[in-house]
């Protein structure tokens, strides 16, 4: 330990600096920083954490030279001030906080107004000129103090003792508000005050300024091990030995009359990113008067004038507003990074209180880390990890008018909120099914279901948004919804939903079919009638090419950005995606190949369903070739549109994965229906459709076992899929196809419908007369999405050529978790801080990650040149893709929409790594 245990910040002049953070405390640290900047900071004293860790060591002990050092820098605060510690004419007032190495919000605790008395108290009416207000600060430290120091803040149903007294003082004078008690009567409390804490404690409230203050100290050390601060530390990893240091502040005070003020600015503009000083103040008010909204703040400057009548900062105190100027100028050039600053002006005079990193929405995020780069603040390194990867959704998302949303939201019109499952705005007809919404097709509607399955595809293809009343964030209609760049609020458990009056309820109002909605994917709101939607500019300009790109700034800025991440990443990046229009979007926003086309949800579109229906229930084997015929054209046709788009790139297929009996029909209307096309008896039919029923689909006949059963199936997709990439290699097309057999745990599985595909491969060469040449360039290879398979993945690498986890079956699978009704209990197993995050979410590094580690290992260990990548929803989350990479993957796939996502993901990893 050091022999220096107190910093001393003022009068320009500073101990500490930003580099200090582990010693000081984060709040330490930057006060220490922007003091020895040159800028007016009220003066103080940082006690270090090492104070904290040596006063637990030794039984609630402080080390011995630390009272000296405290009164030492104290003397030096009260000249760098110009005030006197309980002085009657000029009085120090002092706040203790907290202040650990990373911030702990509102855990730890606060004393203001320290070092008033009933001599101070003389000074402080003096120098303010303001009896009221003075007597509001005492009043307020007393109740803090006998709270915070002396205990007597109340737990939750107990009674408050101060709150108690100050109801019966207004009920005494006859007034509702605080604010209509007078000097006299906040006199007359401090006093009763005063009196209550003697009874309830025993001891006097301490007057002696010395005596408060090492009080407050000590209340404040003793926070860092309360409960909530302990469960905090817990949930956020924070070791406990790390301590907090206390920070000791003169008071300044922004409402001591008319040439005081309070205010909050941001260096740029933290909506938009555009670089213009954007702030707010109020003359003769306290900093929390500004976020409490009880009055309305004025712009700092002309820039941020909305009218004529609210006079700026820079027009009512220019002398101020310039000097606040060259303070942001300077903070900014020295931070190299947006700052949020806290600003109070006492008697003219300027103090900053704080300054961080600036909270930023990501079209503020991308913009500022480009325009940076430009002004030479930072490099393009820099800038690549200035912006979070998830603030891209954002940019990407359809979007409300804000202020439309906002008035909504006042008049009452949020019916519920939900799971953010898909960003996006999206606002229409309320509709209960996906026929409905396909009959509603030209209209816009809202899809609302309890959940979806694929037989909804259609609806939510022609939906503008997809609302669900259970599911969480890996449910069908959040993943496919995601997939198609649709907004989704999914798990809106508030929503009774009753499919056969066609209507839901919620907070007791009723919301029929046709009924106008309105849902917000990123915020995860439902609001009552319609908003205006508009696509984001960066779809207007690379999707759907309705503006050019250089109409958009955020366009060419987003596309900078990205070219930086793609120089910077090892991580290949590809789309899951099903459909030619998919697979476009996906190659716009920089998709390098295809990961996962599930080609089931092929078998939906248009009258498809109905040679589907006719495979699965025929009698026997020729029956279901027969259905099957009818299939391939049509598989066919989808992949020569796929491969057309990816020309010169891989695309990996799948061969069908899901349970059969999700494409069969339930309902008896339905059945009947389908026996008559068929020609069956509807009994027959039934009785098949039951049969196919499982108990646990998701472990039952699916994936390769499928397959295993009908190697038609297998054959016919396999034709499917050669015959299109001969067709386009016609057309002088470049295709990569990568044939995928799904749910693998052993290798003969694999063998089995390997030979299957090779097979029709080598047939459909020959056929097309490509033999001679060398015939095409294929891969057949697995996903790995079992257990066993990532155990056995030596063996399995003999056969596979690549290996794709899929790793929403490998959560499943390794946590025992069921995919679609985990979402029931997750919550809670976060909340309680069983579980840091949903592992449907974030790869579970500890469970999953291994088996994905072990499975690479022994594949590669086998096939050096092995191909391993990612095509569960994982692909596209932050955190996955960074260990993705740390393993040594090849490339990570996602959804369309989140390919921008993984690219700048995918180069963070790389500068993580690095550092
Ligand atoms: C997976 O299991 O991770 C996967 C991509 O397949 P699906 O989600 O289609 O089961
Ligand atoms: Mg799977």
């Amino acid at each position: 330990m050091t022999e220096k245990y107190v910093y001393f910040f003022g009068d320009r002049e500073s101990e500490g600096s930003a580099k200090m953070r582990d010693l000081l405390g984060g709040k330490g640290a930057d006060l220490a920083e922007m003091t020895g900047l040159g800028i007016r900071v009220p003066a103080g004293f940082t006690i270090s954490t090492e104070v904290c860790s040596a006063y637990y060591k030794n039984n609630e002990n402080y080390p011995p030279g630390l009272e000296k050092e405290v009164e030492e820098n104290l003397k030096k605060v009260e000249k760098a001030m110009g005030a006197k510690f309980g002085d009657e004419e000029n009085p120090l007032l002092l706040s203790v906080r907290s202040g650990a190495r990373v911030s702990m919000p509102g855990m730890m605790d606060t004393v203001l107004n320290l070092g008033l008395n009933d001599t101070a108290i003389q000074g402080l009416i003096k120098k303010s000129g303001n009896k009221r207000f003075a007597y509001d600060c005492y009043r307020r430290f007393v109740q803090m103090y006998g709270e915070v120091v002396l205990e007597l803040k109340p737990e939750e149903k107990e009674e408050d003792y101060f709150e108690v007294l100050i109801e019966q003082k207004k009920k005494e004078r006859g007034v509702k508000l605080d604010t209509e008690l007078t000097a006299d009567d906040l006199k007359a409390l401090v006093q009763q005050f005063k009196k209550m804490i003697q009874e309830k404690t025993g001891a006097k409230f301490p007057d002696e300024p010395y005596q408060q203050l090492w009080g407050a100290i000590t209340a404040v050390f003793g926070s860092w091990n309360n409960r909530r601060a302990i469960e905090y530390r817990r949930i956020n990893k924070i070791p406990g030995h790390w301590g907090t240091a206390v920070n000791v502040q003169s008071m300044v005070y922004g409402n001591m009359g008319d040439d005081s003020a309070t205010g909050v600015a941001f260096t740029r503009n933290p909506a938009t990113g555009e670089k213009k000083f954007y702030g707010e103040f109020l003359v003769n008010a306290q900093g929390e008067d500004v976020v409490a909204g009880t009055r309305t703040p004025r712009p700092v400057n002309r820039a941020g004038k909305k009218d004529e009548r609210s006079i700026s900062l820079e027009e009512e105190m220019p002398g101020v507003y310039q000097e606040l100027e060259e303070v942001y100028q300077k903070l900014e050039r020295h931070f190299r990074e947006m700052q949020d600053l806290e600003f109070t002006i006492q008697q003219g005079k300027l103090y900053l209180l704080q300054t961080r990193t600036g909270k930023r929405t990501g079209f503020a995020a991308v913009r500022i880390a480009v325009e940076m780069v430009e002004e030479g603040l930072i490099n393009k390194e820099e800038a690549v990890l200035r912006v979070a990867p998830e603030q891209l959704v954002q940019l990407m998302a359809p979007i409300f008018n804000q202020e439309e949303k906002v008035r909504a939201i006042s008049e009452n019109r949020l019916l519920a909120k939900g799971l953010n499952a898909s960003p996006g705005a999206a606002s229409g007809k309320v509709v209960f099914s996906a026929e409905d919404a396909i009959a509603r097709a030209g209209e816009k509607t809202i899809l609302v279901r309890l959940e979806t399955s694929p037989e909804d595809i259609g609806g939510m293809n022609v939906a503008q948004g997809i609302l669900t009343a259970r599911g969480g964030m890996t449910s069908h209609a959040a993943v496919v919804a995601r997939g198609m760049g649709k907004p989704c609020v999914a798990g809106c458990g508030d929503l009774e939903i009753n499919y056969a009056k066609k209507e839901f309820v919620v907070k007791g109002e009723k919301i029929k079919e046709g009924d106008n909605i309105s849902i917000d994917g990123i915020s995860g709101e439902v609001i009552k009638g319609e908003l205006e939607a508009y696509p984001s500019e960066i779809v207007q300009v690379l999707i759907d090419q309705t503006m050019k790109e250089e109409d958009s700034l955020l366009a060419r800025q987003f596309l900078t950005l990205m070219s930086w991440a793609d120089d910077i990443r090892r991580l290949g990046v590809r789309g899951n995606a099903d459909t030619p229009r998919d697979v476009k979007v996906a190659r716009k926003f920089g998709a390098e190949g295809i990961g996962l086309c599930r080609t089931e949800h092929m078998f939906f579109g248009g009258n498809r369903i109905d040679s589907v229906r006719e495979m699965i229930l025929a009698e026997d084997v020729e029956g279901r070739k027969k259905a099957l015929e009818k299939l391939l054209p049509m598989q066919r046709e989808d992949f020569i549109g796929i491969f057309r788009e990816m020309d010169g790139l891989p695309v990996i297929i799948r061969l069908l994965d899901p349970p059969l009996h999700e494409f069969l029909p339930h309902r008896d209307e339905e059945i009947e229906e389908l026996a008559r096309s068929l020609g069956v008896p509807p009994e027959k039919l039934r009785a098949k459709v039951t049969s196919l029923q499982e108990q646990n689909p998701m472990l039952g006949h699916r994936g390769c076992r499928l397959g295993i059963s009908y190697p038609e199936i297998t054959e016919m997709q396999a034709r499917a899929i050669f015959e299109a990439a001969a067709e386009v290699s016609k057309e002088g097309i470049k295709v990569i196809p990568e044939a995928m057999v799904p749910l693998v745990g052993e290798v003969k599985e694999f063998t089995n419908q390997k030979e299957l595909i090779v097979k029709v491969a080598e047939e459909v060469m020959r056929d097309y007369g490509l033999s001679a040449s060398g015939g095409l360039k294929y891969m057949v290879g697995t996903m790995i999405e079992l257990p066993r398979a990532a155990l056995t993945a030596s063996a399995i690498a003999e056969e596979a050529e690549f290996f794709s986890y899929g790793t929403n079956d490998l959560t499943q699978m390794c946590f025992g978790f069921s995919r679609d009704d985990a979402g029931k209990f997750l919550a809670e197993y976060v909340e309680r801080g069983i579980l840091p995050a949903s592992p449907f979410q974030t790869i579970d590094q500890e469970g999953v990650g291994e088996l994905i580690k072990i499975g690479i290992e022994r594949g590669r260990a086998t096939r050096r040149d092995l191909e391993v990548g990612i095509c569960g929803e994982h692909g596209g989350d932050p955190a996955s893709v960074e260990f993705c990479h740390q393993v040594g993957m090849d490339y990570v796939s996602c959804s369309p929409y989140r390919v921008p996502i993984a690219r700048l993901a995918a180069a963070q990893a790389v500068l993580k790594q690095r550092k």
